[in-house]
């Protein structure tokens, strides 16, 4: 158990380390070359910053969460370096790679409800994350396949909804921004 700030800022540099070392083949989506760790740092930045999550193992687990999905990580080393707690949190939030793309689009909207609160709150800071790097760093995509994406996003969110307003609400905007933006580009 982490007790002490000392212990849980220790294994928060540990987890940064982990996931930097484990991404550090990967870029973001799109020409920028943005290196991949930005993106769970960002997700981890967010829930502190607009989600006043300061609940060490959501902040890990936003630090950790796309190495299994991602890259050649295993569950054993997860537990072994970081615990149980922050193993659940990440499988929980961590797409069946069995299944094509568009039946994991799917489970994500039909599982959304029944996640913890946890993953909840780590799942909505993804997708502000995700919703924002549309027009941040945004991919070689159409305008209607970002449309479509920040469309599947609020799905996914409705079912995430009720453990945390700010983070719910900073979402709500994010994708309001995010939809003036586009919309500048039809023309
Ligand atoms: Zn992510």
């Amino acid at each position: 158990m982490l007790t002490t700030k000392t212990e849980v800022l220790e294994q928060v540099f540990k987890a940064l380390d982990f996931a930097a070392d484990k991404h550090k083949k990967q870029k973001r989506k799109g020409k920028n070359e943005i290196p991949f760790i930005n993106h769970p740092i960002m997700v981890a930045q967010v829930l502190v910053e607009h989600g006043a999550v300061h609940d060490p193992v959501t902040l890990i687990g936003a630090i950790l969460h796309d190495t299994i999905e991602d890259t050649a990580t295993s569950r054993e080393e997860i537990v072994e370096r970081f615990g149980k707690e922050v193993l659940d949190l990440v499988l929980e939030v961590s797409d069946d790679k069995s299944l094509c793309k568009a039946d994991r689009k799917e489970q994500q909207v039909l599982t959304a409800s029944s996640k913890s609160d946890r993953a909840k709150n780590l799942k909505i800071a993804d997708k502000v994350c995700n919703v924002l790097d549309m027009v941040r760093y945004p991919p070689d995509w159409s305008l209607s396949r970002k449309l479509e994406y920040v469309e599947w996003s609020e799905a996914v969110v409705d079912g995430l909804r009720g453990v945390n307003a700010a983070l719910e609400q900073h979402f709500d905007e994010t994708v309001a921004y995010v939809r003036r933006r586009l919309e500048l580009q039809k023309d």
